[in-house]
């Protein structure tokens, strides 16, 4: 599905039945449908299952943060800097180009697979478990899809009402309407306050570059 902004969303129930009808949130649901009870069936649980568990929580703020500074906003200045923009960067300078149109907004899907793989491999490794890696790629798609909805709700004419929401919510409409350095948590404003990209909205000027990345300086 492909809407643009006159489907944009106003209530909680229609944000949630646009956001199904896409394509990411549809197969990160299909992945959770088989690793959920995949990882039911294995059992074995220890208390390792929560060591990964909160680990991959506790990082989700950083790794978020650096994605999004160092990968998806890199300029095709030098060789290597073309390859990251092809392969991770464009759609998301397509995305700031047009922030109302829903279709943009989304983690391509064939990333969606290659963390969950990766990191379920990563702690089958290193863990020598084949059960904490399957939490691991367990974990991974849903902090993905937490992280697809929460991106998904600044960009709806939604209104969150928790606070807990609200903040990150806040803080994307300003990067994409205030000015694109500052404010690049998604799903919490953690790592803008530890890296410093954290600011009042009047302690930053208007950006004229939050539509076109590519007269940014990286
Ligand atoms: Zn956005
Ligand atoms: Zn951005």
């Amino acid at each position: 599905m492909d809407a643009d902004r006159h489907d944009v969303p106003s209530e909680l129930g229609d944000c949630f039945r646009t956001f199904v009808r896409f394509r990411s949130p549809r197969q990160l649901l299909l992945v959770l449908m088989v690793l959920v009870p995949l990882r039911v069936l294995v059992a074995s649980w220890r208390w390792w299952d929560l060591v990964v568990l909160v680990v991959l929580i506790l990082i989700q703020p950083v790794s978020e943060w650096l994605i999004h500074v160092r990968l998806l906003h890199v300029q095709p200045t030098t060789r290597v800097r073309r390859v990251i923009f092809d392969l991770a960067a464009s759609g998301h300078h397509d995305h700031h180009r047009d922030p109302g149109r829903l279709g943009l907004l989304f983690v391509d899907t064939t990333t969606h697979v290659f963390a969950a793989v990766f990191w379920g491999l990563a702690f089958t490794a290193v863990l020598r478990s084949v059960p904490l890696g399957l939490t691991g790629g367990l974990t991974v798609a849903s902090l993905t899809l937490i992280y697809e909805w929460m991106h998904f709700l600044p960009h709806t004419r939604y209104v969150p009402r928790s606070a807990l929401v609200r903040a990150p919510w806040r803080v994307h409409r300003l990067h994409h309407y205030r000015n694109e350095n500052y404010w690049y948590g998604i799903c919490t404003t953690f790592a803008d306050h530890l890296l410093g990209t954290f600011k009042t909205r009047d302690e930053v000027p208007l950006s004229p570059t939050c539509r076109d990345l590519s007269g940014e300086v990286a």
